[in-house]
């Protein structure tokens, strides 16, 4: 949501079509290696740990321009894979066309005013995601301060189901 959203003010704003948005984990990653790993190996294992999230505009040659030195199979810096002939593998990929990206910002704006609408209607019920087993507050400073405790009544998670990435599609183009 936070990015797309910063995605679509800024491309409404400069007028420019969406390329993409990425993100990556500041955290300095520690990584398991024996003594024989050279200095430029143990680089490279780190460089991996850097590679970009996200959801990348699906032009082979915007795709090319982020990661300059991509030939084929999978980018160390995007989450693209080019398959022998420079095809982009959308199972391998996360990819989304030119019109998937303007559902993506109408879907985003619409979501954005009914939660707006919510909020202002009073509904700000403390409710963090649970999704494969795991929720925000695991790691989060401020259980202290919310209080949330799934023990306590009326204190839900708000849980995601697994859905395919198709079925996501479908249902922001339903939207
Ligand atoms: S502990 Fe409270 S504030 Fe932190 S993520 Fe969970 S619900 Fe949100």
């Amino acid at each position: 949501m936070q990015l797309l959203t910063y995605l679509d003010a800024i491309s409404k704003k400069e007028e420019l079509d969406p390329a993409g948005v990425l993100y990556f984990n500041l955290i300095e990653p520690i990584i398991k290696a024996d003594k024989k790993k050279t200095e430029e190996e143990l680089e490279e294992e780190i460089k991996k740990r850097f590679k970009m999230k996200g959801l990348v505009l699906a032009d082979v040659k915007v795709i090319k321009m982020m990661d300059k030195s991509l030939e084929k199979g999978y980018s160390s810096l995007v989450p693209v894979y080019l398959g022998k002939d420079e095809e982009i593998s959308e199972k391998s990929s996360s990819v989304a066309s030119k019109e998937q990206f303007e559902a993506l910002q109408k879907y985003i704006i619409k979501t954005i005013k009914n939660i707006s609408k919510e909020i202002l209607s009073g509904k700000i019920d403390i409710k963090p995601y649970y999704k494969n087993k795991k929720t925000p507050c695991e790691y989060c400073e401020y259980k202290g301060i919310c209080q949330f405790d799934k023990n306590k009544f009326g204190n839900e998670y708000n849980y995601i189901p697994e859905v395919k990435k198709e079925e996501i599609w479908e249902k922001i183009k339903e939207e």
